[in-house]
């Protein structure tokens, strides 16, 4: 295995390692940056084919939240936690109990959530061991999902890239293909034909396809929803959406959606900047749900996370404008908008 050298290595301050014999659990936590505050992102547990994989996996994602919680403007660093193992065969009570008094020796640098191969209840049962879990209160709106949040920052995200390249963001009328309606998928289709939006969906998932139809969307197929017609193209189901062999066909003028790394890499962004199509990064967009997961742990009300996401509309609004000022990709000027707001807090605090 190779740590430092590993290509998504880049001067994380803490990468931990457990095993524990008696549960099988073998894990990994990486803290990127804690300069804004404590890293919080969720625990991941998935069958890697083998340690390395676990490893970059999850370098590269806790780099990504420092960045995404950094431009979200919450008191956070990034950091993320992996289990390797196939959640279906091995996940016990045993070994989330393991993953949580892992979490708690480390003092509260890293808290933990949900991600893919975890459950709210499986949070529970890791915070039996340690208080530094986000996303498993109970009662009124505290359900742990963040879904509904994420979709309502998207919302915002496409008001806003609506606004800055027409000089209006209503969405009467304006027709929206979603890729993807899932958890985050469906909402956001809610949201957006609530205000008139003609919207069309297409899901590898026949069930949430219907669902989506039901609730008023037209069905596209898969392989032409990135390149149809419409104003504007969510990409809401997996990541490197945007690569160079769909980057070319894309139709839509404005690209906001859900997925995470949804340009297959930075070229593509610069490719959307000179064919005119605004994209609007996913880890600025998409920071509803790691919004909701502060409050939640923060014990805001629902008013402050809705207040706190519309937020994200400004973040966008000025990384468009930088965009253009300087002919950079939205991509890199948010990297380098996020990159201003942690490294600066810590030369403001050494100076
Ligand atoms: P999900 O698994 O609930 O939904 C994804 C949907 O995409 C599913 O319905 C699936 O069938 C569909 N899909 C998969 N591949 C497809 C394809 N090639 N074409 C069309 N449909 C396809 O996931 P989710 O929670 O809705 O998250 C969606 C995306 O947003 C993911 O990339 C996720 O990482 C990202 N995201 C989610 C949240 C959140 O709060 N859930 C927060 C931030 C980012």
């Amino acid at each position: 295995m190779t740590v430092f050298n590993s290509p998504h290595y880049d001067g994380h301050e803490l990468i931990s390692f457990k095993h524990d014999a008696r549960s099988g659990l073998r894990a990994i936590v990486a803290i990127h940056n804690s300069n804004l505050g404590p890293a919080l992102g969720g625990c991941r547990m998935y069958p890697y084919l083998n340690d390395d994989d676990a490893l970059d996996d999850v370098l590269r994602l806790s780099k990504g939240m420092t960045y995404k919680s950094a431009l979200a403007g919450l008191p956070l660093g990034g950091g993320k936690a992996v289990i390797i193992g196939d959640p279906s065969k091995m996940k016990s009570r045993d070994l989330l109990l393991a993953m949580g008094g892992f979490i708690e020796d480390l003092g509260g640098r890293y808290i933990t959530a949900e991600d893919s191969g975890t459950t709210v209840s499986d949070l529970k049962v890791i915070a039996e061991r340690t208080s530094y879990v986000s996303g498993v209160m109970e009662g009124g709106r505290f359900g742990g999902d963040p879904s509904p949040y994420t979709a309502q920052g998207v919302f915002y995200g496409i008001k806003a890239a609506l606004k800055f390249k027409h000089g209006s963001d209503q969405l009467f009328g304006v027709r929206v293909a979603v890729q993807g309606a899932g958890a985050v998928g469906r909402h956001l289709i809610s949201l957006l034909i609530g205000e008139g939006a003609v919207v069309f969906v297409a899901d590898v998932n026949p069930r949430n396809a219907e669902l989506a139809r039901q609730a008023g969307a037209t069905i596209v197929t898969c392989d032409e929803v990135l390149g149809f017609s419409a104003d504007v193209l969510a990409p809401c189901a997996m990541g490197a959406a945007i690569n160079s062999c769909t980057v070319e066909n894309i139709q839509a003028g404005i690209i906001a959606g859900a997925a995470n790394n949804q340009l297959a890499s930075d070229a593509q962004g610069d490719r959307l900047l000179q064919r005119g199509i605004l994209y609007a990064p996913d880890f600025v967009i998409n920071a509803g749900g790691i919004s909701d997961v502060y409050y939640q742990r923060a014990e805001g009300s629902s008013a402050s996370t809705s207040a706190h996401i519309a937020r994200i509309a400004d973040s966008l609004l000025e990384i468009f404008a930088r965009s253009i000022a300087s002919n950079v990709s939205t991509a890199r000027v948010a990297e380098r908008l996020a990159e201003e707001r942690f490294l600066l807090k810590k030369r403001v605090e050494a100076a």
